[in-house]
């Protein structure tokens, strides 16, 4: 797994990039046994048909793009697409909303979508007197308005995954308030500690990696899926 994450991370930086786009971050994820949708990546409409194929729906279209960072923000995704037909039409528009921003798209991501729940973000970072630092919070306003995130010192034990869940004012929302069903707060104990745990994905990789932004991670009853996912690498590896 260790070999993984070094060979993706070279891959990447031998591109000139300081980044890990979404399809290489989510594999880079799913090698440590976090749950990604299924998705394939097309540079051209020609591939649609056959990635379609192979996935099922509904489906989501994303651009892939170094000069997209916040993709919704530039009308850059599609989700609910029922058919090969509105996948078609999502690209179309995809394209005709970066090209009035003079952005060319080369690549596209589409992938399943994942069945509805509440939105948690996972983050890392590395400080520079702390060392790697994981985060989490409840999705949108939450953490956007309220800052109502915990953060811990990597690397943490399950007990303190979940009292990071628990510190958390919207902490009601994860155990059904409002009406809605519980979902499992287990599940993304289990996320918080593949990347900040021991042996973690930020905690052992941290001369390499030097922000992860998991946002959202859906998590339902009983599952937790990475459905966006960032990486910012250190400038040069530290050793
Ligand atoms: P952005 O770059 O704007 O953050 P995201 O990839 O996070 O783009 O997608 C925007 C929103 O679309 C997400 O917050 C989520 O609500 C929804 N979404 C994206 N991908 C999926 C998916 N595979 N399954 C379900 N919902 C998704
Ligand atoms: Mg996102």
């Amino acid at each position: 797994m260790a070999a993984d994450v070094k060979e993706i991370i070279r891959a990447a930086r031998g591109r000139g990039s300081n980044s890990l786009d979404e399809p290489v971050g989510k594999e880079l994820l799913a090698s440590f046994g976090i749950r990604v949708p299924a998705s394939r990546v097309v540079t051209s409409p020609e591939e649609l048909p056959s990635a379609v194929a192979a996935l099922k729906p509904p489906y989501v279209l994303k651009v892939v793009s170094d000069e997209v960072v916040h993709k919704s923000d530039f009308g850059a995704v599609k989700v609910g697409l029922k058919d090969l037909a509105a996948v078609e039409r999502a690209l179309t528009e995809i394209n005709a909303a970066l090209d009035a921003k003079r952005i060319g798209a080369r690549r596209w991501l589409i992938e399943e979508m994942a069945a509805p729940g509440i939105e948690v973000v996972v983050g890392g970072v590395v400080d520079p007197e702390f060392g790697p630092m994981i985060m989490t919070g409840l999705g949108g306003v939450f953490v956007e308005v309220m800052k109502d995130v915990a953060f811990r010192i990597c690397p943490i034990t399950r007990a303190d995954a979940a009292e990071m869940l628990s510190e958390l004012r919207g902490a009601a929302l994860l155990h059904g308030a409002r009406g809605r069903a519980p979902v499992s707060t287990d599940a993304v104990i289990d996320v918080l500690l593949k990347i900040g745990g021991e042996n973690g994905l930020l905690t052992n990789s941290a001369d390499e990696i030097a922000e992860i932004d998991i946002n959202p991670l859906l998590v339902t009853s009983d599952a937790a899926t990475a459905v966006d996912a960032r990486f910012i690498l250190q400038k040069t590896a530290k050793r």
